[in-house]
This record gives structure tokens, C-alpha cells and sequence, in this order.
């Protein structure tokens, strides 16, 4: 028995180093850094593991005492081609100032069927973008796909980095797509809510700006995009405004 106890013991040591582990490591991307590609520490410490990268922070909003968990499928994790330029970051103090919501206008089965596949969905978005419409990543700073079970969050270009999404708006928006055409249908309601949560870590990280106004991209655009059924629903969003400034 004595030696159960120091065996258990050992191993709640060791589980708590990896915690500590993860946490530093989580500080040290929570820091500005000009930094151009992204790490993820959950690959770091595992590479076999399974694409998610957590991140873990106090709100700095001493009002709201909340942890806010949230876990990302990082770059490297769905093998993301690199950009094919130096990545330009966004220059406002306290974050970006708008929210633009997207759709890919792309089949969302991928995304039903499992996390893998939506991954691949993932890269051809990239693909095209890079190669078709020559731009130098991905054109979205996130991209969240799902079934009525389960969503992912892809990180795209990531927060804090200049996008390719809503001419105009790019310097001062974070684009978010959801995968698949919203046109007749709604987004799986994981979706929508993983879209909610990533906002509210962008506001309480100081990527987005507390008063941020959220956009579809039909508003500042002549676009069907994010279709008609998901642009409906965001109307009933906090933060929507109807006339994009
Ligand atoms: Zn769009």
C-alpha cells in the first residue's frame, strides 16, 4: 500500500508540472510578440496529439472573474501551408474594433463528418486562396466548422494579424467564417456557439475592442456572404449594428 501511495503521489507531481508547463507556455504566446508564425504548445508537449491548442486565462476585467477556456485547432495542427509573406499586425492599442462575420460558401459535410476532413476543407480554403485569388494566406483570421455535436475553431491568420477578407475593414476587423453556405440554412448551433465564445476571448485578451461592432460582410460589401439564414440570426447578436461605420 505504501508504495500505491508514493506512486500516486509521484504522479499527481507529475501531472502538476505539465499543468505548469502549459500555463508558461500560454503566457509566453499570451506576450506581444512580432513573432510571425504560431506555436502550439499542446503539440509541443504531444505531438500526436489531436490538433488542439488550449488556452487558459484570468480575464484581466477584475469585474468578470470568469476563466474562459477555449481550445483552437492551431496552424500546424491542420497543416497549414506557411504564408507567403511577413504577416502584417493590426496597430490598434486596444484591439481590433470590428467583428465581420463570414460564410465560405463551400459544402459544410466535411465539417459534419469528422474533424479531420474539416481540416482538409480547411487547407483547400487556403489553396484557393493563396493560389487562386494571390493572396498570401488565408484570408480569414478564424474558421469554425462543426456538427450539431461537436465544432472546431481553425486559426486562420490568427488575432492581431492583418487579414484578406472585408476590403476597407481589413486593418480593424477580425473575419470570422463559418464553414459552409448559410444561405438556406442555419450553422449547427456548436457552431454558432463556439463563434460566440471566440469574441468573448478576443475581448477579454484585448484582440477586440469591448464595443465591438459586429458586422456580416454582406454590409460592407455587395456579397451574399454570410448567407441569408446566418445573417438573419446575427441581426438578434449583441453588438450588431445595422449600419456598418
Ligand atoms: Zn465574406
Amino acid at each position: 500500500m505504501p508504495r500505491i501511495a508514493a506512486l500516486s503521489n509521484r504522479l499527481l507531481s507529475l501531472m502538476l508540472l505539465v499543468y505548469l508547463v502549459i500555463i508558461l507556455l500560454d503566457d509566453a504566446h499570451a506576450a506581444p510578440t512580432a513573432a510571425t508564425g504560431t506555436k502550439s504548445s499542446s503539440a509541443l508537449l504531444n505531438p500526436n496529439a489531436e490538433s488542439t491548442r488550449t488556452h487558459i486565462s484570468s480575464a484581466t476585467d477584475s469585474s468578470n472573474k470568469a476563466k474562459l477556456n477555449l481550445k483552437w485547432t492551431s496552424r500546424s495542427a491542420w497543416q497549414a501551408a506557411p504564408p507567403l509573406h511577413t504577416p502584417t499586425h493590426t496597430t490598434l492599442p486596444n484591439g481590433v474594433s470590428h467583428v465581420i462575420i463570414h460564410h465560405t460558401a463551400t459544402p459544410a459535410s466535411a465539417c459534419r463528418s469528422n474533424a479531420n476532413a474539416c481540416a482538409a476543407t480547411v487547407r483547400a480554403i487556403q489553396r484557393n486562396h493563396q493560389q487562386q485569388r494571390g493572396w498570401d494566406d488565408v484570408g480569414y483570421n478564424f474558421l469554425i466548422g462543426g456538427s450539431d455535436e461537436r465544432a472546431e475553431i481553425y486559426e486562420g491568420r490568427g488575432f492581431d494579424v492583418v487579414g484578406a477578407h472585408a476590403v476597407g475593414y481589413n486593418s480593424r476587423s477580425v473575419g470570422i467564417a463559418l464553414i459552409g453556405d448559410w444561405t438556406d440554412d442555419l450553422p449547427p448551433l456548436s457552431v454558432l456557439d463556439k463563434l460566440q465564445q471566440l469574441i468573448t476571448y478576443g475581448t477579454q485578451m484585448g484582440h477586440i475592442q469591448r464595443d465591438y461592432v459586429l458586422l456580416g460582410h454582406r454590409q460592407v460589401k455587395s456579397t451574399d456572404c454570410p448567407g441569408n439564414r446566418l445573417y438573419n440570426a446575427l441581426k438578434e447578436w449583441p453588438h450588431y449594428e445595422q449600419h456598418a461605420a
